[in-house]
């Protein structure tokens, strides 16, 4: 009978395992990576959507490039300096937040009615500890806001006008509302709220503060989220997520970004997890905490957990989007469904790599 029962369990898992990999020739699936430096592993993504060749000027590919490449070094080197995978997370997003070119922190997105509202979260695999926060219009770093939480408070998140009096409490820097406007983010507001108005718009949606279409689809939605997932020394994964959202998004909309689970979720038992994409779909599929149960329950690999929630159900549903993965022994899953994703990541011989499509 136990015999029987682990021959059907091979059985499954080897379907499973070719089931994906048939699909693994198609453009915009990363192949497999080997593992990183056997003790540490860093990953990032600062978001994905319609990133297509031509889309980017060659002058604003070469700095979402410099400023990946700089989020990824520094991480790692915190790690190697023999700081906490949550360290390497926080400090990388915060790098990504302050860069106007990201959808976090300046250069956030902006709501249907011309605000800036962040949401952010983080994870530690080690014993499932999390923090998170959203609808914040004050708060610098969010990244770190949401890691106060998880250190120090007793609750997990904490939204609006209360989330931003804790930040205060903690010292934790906050600016004001127009520190966080960017011409290009306000310019794609007023190209979909035109869009909107017009008579043949596939914008408005059954669904209030969603697009007809795919979201990606429109230029202004090129995502932008930005996202870490780290493994340290000590074999402790961690995993954070930074957003302003989706454009044109209602006063209120939360997204998959601080829900534990949906954008972010790291176990040292099977993995970190970190996506970007379509947050409505992110969390009614619980993108990030399904690809843990994968790999908790099949014994899946990385790239094949990452590839059947991302390509099969993310993409069945109708949604799109990407995530970044790190498993616990540092092996490397990044799988989208959209165009493309900004992502970075170190690779076996300790070098950052860096790629858009
Ligand atoms: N997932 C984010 C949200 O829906 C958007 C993004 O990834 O850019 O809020």
């Amino acid at each position: 009978m136990k015999k029987s029962l682990t021959v059907i369990a091979t059985l499954v898992l080897l379907t499973n395992i070719c089931v994906v990999a048939q699909k693994g020739d198609k453009p915009g699936i990363v192949q497999l990576q080997g593992p990183q430096n056997p003790m540490l592993g860093f990953v990032i993504h600062g978001g994905a959507g319609v990133i297509s060749k031509g889309s980017l000027t060659p002058e604003k590919e070469k700095e979402f490039r410099a400023k990946l490449e700089e989020a990824v070094l520094a991480g790692y080197r915190a790690l190697q300096a023999g700081k906490s995978s949550l360290d390497a997370v926080e400090i990388a997003i915060r790098i990504m937040e302050d860069s106007p070119l990201f959808n976090a922190g300046k250069g956030a997105v902006f709501t249907h009615d011309g605000k800036n509202e962040l949401d952010a979260s983080i994870m530690n695999g080690k014993d499932l500890s999390a923090g998170s926060v959203a609808g914040l219009r004050h708060v610098k770093n969010p990244i770190t806001l949401a890691r106060a939480v998880m250190e120090k408070s007793p609750h997990v998140m904490m939204i609006g006008e209360g989330a931003e009096k804790f930040a205060a409490e903690q010292k934790i820097e906050l600016v004001d509302e127009k520190y966080f406007w960017t011409q290009h983010r306000w310019d794609a507001l007023q190209e979909v709220l035109k869009e909107e108005a017009s008579p043949r718009s596939n914008v408005q949606s059954p669904k209030p503060g969603l697009h007809g279409g795919k979201a990606s689809e429109l230029p202004s939605n090129r995502f932008g989220t930005v996202g870490a997932v780290a493994l340290d020394k000590d074999g402790n994964l961690a995993s954070g997520t930074s957003t302003g959202g989706m454009t044109n998004k209602k006063y209120g909309r939360v997204g998959d970004a601080p829900i534990i689970g949906a954008g972010t979720y790291a176990n040292n038992a099977t993995c970190a997890v970190s996506g970007t994409g379509w947050g409505e779909y992110f969390i009614r599929l619980t993108v990030a905490r399904d690809i843990s149960a994968l790999m908790e329950y099949t014994a899946l690999p990385v790239q094949y957990a990452a590839d059947r929630v991302i390509k099969t159900k993310l993409q069945n549903a109708g949604g799109d989007g990407g995530v970044i993965v790190l498993d616990k022994f540092g092996n490397i899953g990044m799988s989208f469904n959209s165009e493309g994703m900004y992502r970075a990541y170190i690779d076996k011989d300790g070098k950052p790599v860096v790629a858009i499509y």
